[in-house]
């Protein structure tokens, strides 16, 4: 049975193919929804990364495929855990990388406490119902200002303490090794890998 994940976000796919061949020594044979021709939006309306990481992947689930997806996003704790599911969309209508990080900055002028991390949780769905659920979690601190133009998203701001650099400033073989998406994968893959066969 097909893999399909519910993303168009060349960046993540680009990313979760590293990290499964990291872990399995194999190419992940997987679809996107361009790939199957589904067009339609998603519409990501749960209230937590679980929620949301379900729904997106149950549209492949309903066309008959595994459908896998991944929701994920930066909690800030002096911000009580802001950007979280709205990561995305932290600066509002017309969000872009560039204005997300400008507002974070600006809602943590003067503020000490810059402890974060980073978090993804990847579901799979299979079209019978049954899923996997797993959440990988990055910790780091939100620097004062952007380095480094590796990455995307936050990845600029986002200080990984044993490497004293920011993920901006990583290697994707670099931050592929230690990453929230790499976390959650590495607890997906084994499971996935046996779902797969009992749907051969
Ligand atoms: P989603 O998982 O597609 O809903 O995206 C969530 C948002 O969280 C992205 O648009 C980024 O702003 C942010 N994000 C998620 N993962 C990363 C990452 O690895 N680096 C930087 N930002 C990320």
């Amino acid at each position: 049975m097909k893999v399909v994940l519910a993303s168009r976000n060349k960046n993540k796919i680009r990313e979760i193919k590293e990290i499964y061949r990291n872990i399995v020594g194999e190419e992940l044979d997987i679809l996107s929804l361009d790939d199957i021709g589904y067009t339609d939006e998603i519409e990501e309306d749960g209230n937590s990364f679980e929620e949301n990481s379900r729904i997106k992947a149950s549209v492949p689930a309903t066309l008959g495929y595994i459908g896998l997806a991944d929701d994920s996003g930066l909690a800030v704790d002096a911000l009580g855990g802001a950007p979280g599911i709205y990561s995305a969309r932290y600066s509002g209508g017309g969000a872009t990388d560039a204005k997300n990080n400008a507002k974070l900055l600006k809602n943590l002028e003067g503020v000490s406490d810059r402890a974060a991390k980073f978090v993804c949780v990847f579901s799979a769905v299979a079209p019978d119902g049954r899923f996997i659920t797993v959440r990988g979690e990055c910790p780091g601190i939100i620097a004062e200002s952007e380095s480094g133009k590796g990455g995307f998203g936050y990845d600029p701001l986002f200080i990984y303490q044993p490497l004293s650099k920011t993920f901006g400033e990583l290697s994707s073989e670099e931050k592929n090794k230690v990453s929230h998406r790499a976390r959650a994968l590495s607890d997906l893959i084994p499971q996935l890998s046996e779902c797969l066969k009992q749907y051969k």
